[in-house]
C-alpha cells in the first residue's frame, strides 16, 4: 500500500512533526524564556510518554514522516531516550531528530543514538563563555563537551545554531563559522523572531542575515548551495558554501528574507498538547481532550482540522503577539 501523503488545502505537503516533550528548561535564553517566567504548564496537562508516542503513531499512519523532539529542553525530561526509541520503532517514521541547548548531552549523546536518533540541532549562540553565559544563563565548556560526544556517537548530522542579536554575539559569528567547519558540522544562523519580551526584541537588538553576510564575505567566499544536491535537511535555511573554510552556513531570515512558508512541511505539538500548524500564529488545536476521553479518529480528526486551517504565512512582520514564548511552543 502506497504511503498517505498529506497536504495543507493550499497543496504543501506537511509530513514534519516536531514534538515539545516539555516546556522547562535549564538555561534561561534571552530571546526564548522571558525573565522571572512563571508560566509553567501544570504536570497533569503535560502529555505522558504514553500520549507523546500515541500522537506519533496516528500522525505516522497520517503520513508525517520526519519526527523531531523538542522543548524547552527536550532532555530534562526523564524517559527522553524511551521517548525517542518508540518513536523510531514507529511505522512510517523516516527520520527522528533533535534539538537541544546541549548542556545534558554529554551523557545522553550515545544512548539516544542507540535508540534511534538520526540527528541532533544543538543551539550554541557564543564560544565565549562570558557571552554565553550573559545568552542564556548556562556554561558553554558542558555544550562544547556535549558535541564532542555527540560526534563521537556517530550522528549522520549535527547542526549548530545562533540566534543572532547586536551588541550581544555578532563578535562570535566568525569564530563559531570557524568552530563547526572544523567539525563539519552545518552553522546555522538565524534572525531573531519575536517570541519573547518586548524589551529584548526591540529594534536595536536585531541583527538581519544581510549584515551577518557582509561579515562572512569579509572572511571569505560563499556559493549558495542547493538544497537537494546536498540533502541538508528539511527546515526553512537556506545554504552557502564557503571556499576557503570549507564551511557549510545556514541562513533562517524569518523577518528580512523572503518568505520561505510556501515551503513549510510542519505543524508543532506542545508539551500541553496543542497542536500548532504554524510557529508564526497563535492558532492552536487542543488534542489533550481527544487523547483522554476520546477514540484514535478523534485525534485524528484534530489533526485533519489543524491542516486545513494551515496559515498560508508566519505573522511575524505583523506585530505578531505570541501568546506563549517560545519555550512553551517548542522550537
Ligand atoms: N532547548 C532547545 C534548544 O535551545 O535548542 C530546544 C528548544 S529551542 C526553543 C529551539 C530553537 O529555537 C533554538 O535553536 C533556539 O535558538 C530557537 N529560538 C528560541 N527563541 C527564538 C527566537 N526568539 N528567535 C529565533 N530563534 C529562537
Ligand atoms: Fe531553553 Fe532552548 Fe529556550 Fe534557550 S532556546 S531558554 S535552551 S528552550
Amino acid at each position: 500500500m502506497p504511503a498517505p501523503t498529506l497536504a495543507a488545502p493550499d497543496g504543501r505537503v506537511v509530513d514534519y512533526l516536531r514534538i515539545s516533550i516539555t516546556d522547562r528548561c535549564n538555561e534561561r535564553c534571552l530571546y526564548c524564556m522571558p525573565e522571572g517566567y512563571k508560566g509553567w504548564q501544570s504536570r497533569a496537562d503535560t502529555l505522558t510518554d504514553d500520549e507523546i508516542v500515541r500522537v506519533a503513531r496516528l500522525a505516522a499512519g497520517l503520513g508525517f514522516r520526519k519526527f523531531r523532539v523538542t522543548g524547552g529542553e527536550p532532555l530534562v525530561r526523564k524517559g527522553v531516550v524511551d521517548i525517542i526509541g518508540r518513536i523510531w520503532e514507529l511505522p512510517g517514521v523516516e527520520m527522528i531528530g533533535l534539538s537541544t541547548n546541549g548542556i545534558m548531552l554529554e551523557k545522553l549523546a550515545a544512548p539516544m543514538r542507540q535508540a534511534g536518533l538520526t540527528g541532533v540541532n544543538v543551539s550554541l549562540d557564543a564560544l565565549d563563555p562570558t557571552i554565553y553565559h550573559r545568552v542564556t544563563g548556562g556554561d558553554v565548556s558542558r555544550v562544547l563537551a556535549g558535541i564532542e560526544a555527540a560526534r563521537a556517537a556517530g550522528f549522520e548530522r549535527i547542526k549548530l545554531n545562533c540566534v543572532l542579536m547586536r551588541g550581544v554575539n555578532e563578535q562570535e559569528i566568525w569564530p563559531l563559522v570557524e568552530y563547526a567547519a572544523a567539525r563539519s558540522c552545518p552553522m546555522r544562523f538565524i534572525e531573531l523572531m519575536p517570541l519573547t519580551r518586548r524589551d529584548v526584541l526591540n529594534e536595536s537588538n536585531f541583527f538581519p542575515i544581510a549584515e551577518m553576510m557582509e561579515i562572512l564575505r569579509a572572511h571569505d567566499e560563499l556559493t549558495p548551495v542547493e538544497k537537494e544536491k546536498e540533502q541538508i535537511g528539511n527546515g526553512p535555511a537556506r545554504y552557502y558554501r564557503l571556499k576557503h573554510t570549507g564551511a557549510l552556513v545556514g541562513v533562517i531570515g524569518a523577518l528580512t528574507e523572503a518568505c520561505f512558508c510556501e515551503r513549510c512541511n510542519k505543524m508543532r505539538v506542545t508539551a500541553d498538547g496543542k497542536l500548532r500548524p504554524c510557529l508564526g500564529d497563535a492558532l492552536e488545536f487542543d488534542l489533550l481532550p481527544a487523547l483522554r476521553g476520546g477514540s484514535d479518529e478523534d485525534v485524528i480528526a484534530v489533526f485533519q482540522n489543524a491542516l486545513a486551517r494551515k496559515p498560508l504565512a508566519h505573522g511575524f512582520r505583523d506585530v505578531y503577539q505570541p501568546a506563549r514564548p517560545m519555550t512553551a511552543i517548542g522550537g
